[in-house]
């Protein structure tokens, strides 16, 4: 298993998260180049729901700890899980989310181990034998280059950083199923989870992980107003940002700002709708792949991080561009 590449499954009760199956493409991509096998852990229950959706992103390998306990404890299980699993059969490397959640628990397992740590990872490559992982420094003004000097390689990928493609053709009898179970120490039950509430409202995607975003700020000028920007969301399947100065005028739950003190989002496609574009703004979400600003101010700051701008009064400008993507989409 040396060679293998794992990829930790990032789900809620079986209902696999779009990363996640970025992270399995990445890991086939990975294992290519190690000669491996891309390896899925899943932890927790709802296997037969996710399953067939990991399935089709070709794994080699899945190992399976069912049940409740594995996610009852926070982050403690996946933990001891991941640790016991690399110590035992040494993959190459093994694939986070780099969403709280999975660096926390990739750190951990990295402090188990005496591994390193590549954490929001936005490209990887493998340059003799090792990861070569891309990332965005201060506020992503700068990329780094980084590598480990030892496995296993635990790398933190953040979502949107590769497309998902499933695997060509399935392989008959793929992926191996093996059910796993893990001794958890007195330790690890000390956090209890009494409660889990889904906050990315309306059935939108979590912000951080969305492949759209669209952000409102102040020139919405009323809370009212975000009508506007959830719209435009829908009619595009993406998620809803906001600015601090809406979340602090309370226009927006803090869950969905972007920025310094808020989500980083790296969406192939970022929207700014009434948003200056102020330093603490830009460093959550300067690394999406295309970024479109609409500011009535044409000296705004935004438009010179923008690949496309429109200067115009986004009270026109939005409803109208939102009518013409869904009429676009009815044709389809
Ligand atoms: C330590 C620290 C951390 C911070 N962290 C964050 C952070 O995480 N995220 C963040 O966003 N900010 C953060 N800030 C705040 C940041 O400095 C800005 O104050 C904030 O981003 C401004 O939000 P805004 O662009 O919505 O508002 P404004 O700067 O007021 O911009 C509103 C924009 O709307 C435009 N506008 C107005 N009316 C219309 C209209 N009808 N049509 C079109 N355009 C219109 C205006 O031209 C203007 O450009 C932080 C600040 C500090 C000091």
């Amino acid at each position: 298993m040396a060679a293998d590449v794992w990829v930790v499954i990032d789900h809620e009760r079986g209902a696999v998260s779009r990363v996640s199956l970025q992270l399995l493409t990445a890991a086939r991509a990975l294992a290519a180049g190690t000669g491996g096998q891309a390896v899925a852990l899943f932890a927790g229950p709802g296997w037969e729901q996710a399953g067939p959706v990991v399935a089709r992103y070709g794994p080699g390998t899945v190992l399976v700890w069912a049940g409740e306990e594995a996610v009852e404890f926070q982050t403690a299980p996946l933990v001891a899980m991941v640790a016991g699993l690399v110590a035992d059969r040494q993959p190459w490397g093994v694939l986070f989310a780099s969403v709280p959640l999975g660096k926390e628990v990739a750190a951990r397992v990295a402090a188990r181990l005496g591994a390193g740590v590549l954490a929001d990872v936005t490209g990887i490559t493998i340059e003799g034998g090792a990861p070569v992982a891309e990332h965005p420094a201060f506020g992503g003004a700068v990329v780094v280059r980084k590598t480990l000097r030892a496995g296993p390689f635990l790398i933190c990928l953040k979502p949107n950083a590769v497309p998902a493609v499933e695997a060509a053709a399935a392989t008959p009898g793929s992926p191996a199923e093996e059910m796993v179970t893990v001794a958890l120490p007195e330790a690890a039950r000390r956090a209890r989870v009494v409660e889990r509430v889904d906050t990315s409202g309306a059935g939108r995607p979590a912000v951080d992980q969305a492949p759209v975003v669209v952000s409102g700020g102040r020139g919405l000028q009323d809370p009212a107003n975000f009508a506007l920007v959830e719209a435009l969301a829908d009619a595009l399947d993406g998620g809803v940002g906001a600015s601090r100065a809406a979340v602090d005028a309370g226009w927006y739950p803090h869950a969905a700002q972007v920025g310094q003190t808020g989500k980083t989002v790296s969406p192939q496609l970022y929207i700014a709708v009434g948003i200056s574009g102020a330093i603490q703004h830009r460093a959550g979400m300067q690394t999406a792949k295309t970024i479109v600003a609409i500011n009535k101010d044409p000296d705004s700051p935004i438009f010179a991080l923008a690949d496309f701008g429109v200067v115009g009064d986004l009270f026109d400008v939005v409803p109208k561009l939102t009518e013409e993507i869904l009429r676009r989409k009815a044709q389809r």
